[in-house]
């Protein structure tokens, strides 16, 4: 039995070491020693209910939950006393829980975001049975604003909600809160909210210069972010932050755990919020934003090299994702390039090595010369 079990857990282990090196096209990070945290995965911590109300069940990491909370919403330039927020179990329950807080606020409204929106969007809509439209997007990925204020002002006697993006999934392409806050001034359009899905780059977005318009300061009345991608968590996570008075909205007291029921999951991790305490710990602003700039740097590098071999590569500006032309299944499967209908991508994530780049050009490289020789 025991041999059985320890096998089957070997083999496993055997394969997730070989394959996790090939990962390019999805946003995870490798490299951060987490291990100062692994002790306390041998307590049942659990931070059920609201992070800011104390439980009578005291097994978690809340304390430190709630300065994870306080470092984003600085960072994401809140106003003094009028925020909040709690770590998710992932960008998808951050965006269902600003959209939830949107309808909460304004039941009559119609949300609008872009067709480049990532696909929980339209699973969270439809559980929130929130009517909807999608608008246009660029080529570069970016929403169409002109399609967005024709689209509102045909609908304008309806509260507006829109579903930024800050970081699409496909292209990185970010949206821009400040131009979408002057659309609601040209169309004197008086309730509105924004969301920003911020799950691939609202984790680093502060740290770019020039700053993309994205948090509160531009508009924004809820930011998701998801903490497993650009923080690489060990276990999927997130954060949403929202203002304060909008979740006073939907708190309800139960006696049952003594604290706020405002959050979407009743029992919540308690070991997620440790793994972004620490690194936001350990690196703090500067650390941050150095690891910022050096994937910015890998991708910058990535995206010359791969440009020698295919002319068509293309980067929006700052972004860690490169988008090349897509190759065939073979390349596809082997690096785990993350691809759409004509376009597949690499994310340039924190530990990824210019050597792989190196690495991966090689083969791409390969594989075009197979590809003219079978042309002919
Ligand atoms: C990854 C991603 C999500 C979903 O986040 P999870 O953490 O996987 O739930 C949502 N939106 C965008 C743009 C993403 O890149």
């Amino acid at each position: 039995m025991t041999d059985n079990t320890s096998r089957v857990l070997k083999d496993l282990m055997d394969e997730i070491s070989s394959t996790s090196p090939m990962t390019m096209g999805y946003p995870v990070s490798k490299g951060f020693d987490f291990s100062e945290v692994f002790p306390f995965l041998k307590y049942p911590l659990n931070n059920v209910g609201d992070p800011f109300i104390p439980s009578t069940y005291t097994v978690g990491s809340r304390e430190l939950e709630k300065e994870v909370i306080e470092f984003f919403s600085r960072l994401f330039r809140a106003e003094e006393d009028n925020w909040w927020g709690y770590v998710t179990n992932g960008g998808s329950e951050g965006n269902l829980y600003g959209l939830y807080l949107a309808r909460e606020l304004y039941p009559k409204a119609i949300v609008y975001y872009s067709e480049a929106t990532h696909y929980s969007v339209q699973k969270n809509l439809h559980l929130l049975n929130m009517p909807n439209i999608a608008i246009r997007s660029q080529a570069s990925g970016e929403i169409d604003y002109d399609d967005l204020e024709k689209t509102i002002s045909i609908n304008r006697q309806m509260p507006v909600i829109i579903l930024a993006n800050i970081g699409t999934t496909m292209t990185e392409a970010r949206d821009d809160v400040a131009k979408m806050k002057t659309i609601f001034k040209h169309l004197a359009i008086q309730h509105h909210y924004i969301h920003v899905d911020g799950a691939l780059s609202g984790s680093y977005a502060a740290f770019l210069e020039p700053r993309p318009a994205f948090d509160f300061e531009d508009g924004a009345d809820s930011i998701a972010i998801s903490g497993h991608k650009f923080f690489g968590s060990p276990i999927p996570c997130g954060m949403v932050i929202a203002k304060k008075n909008h979740r006073d909205r939907i708190a309800r007291s139960i006696d049952y755990i003594g604290s706020l029921d405002t959050t979407i999951s009743g029992s919540r991790n308690g070991h997620t919020p440790l793994f972004l305490w620490y690194m936001i710990s350990k690196l703090g602003i500067e650390g941050l934003k150095q690891r910022t700039m050096d994937c910015l740097d890998v991708a910058a590098y990535a995206e010359s090299a791969l440009k020698q071999v295919e002319p068509l590569v293309w980067r929006n500006p700052a972004a860690l994702t490169v988008n090349i032309p897509k190759p065939g299944e073979e390349l596809i499967k082997k690096w785990q390039l993350a691809s759409g209908k004509e376009w597949a991508h690499i994310i340039c994530m924190p530990g990824m090595q210019k050597t792989q780049i190196d690495d991966f050009v090689k083969d791409l490289e390969l594989h075009k010369a197979w590809q003219c020789a079978l042309a002919g």
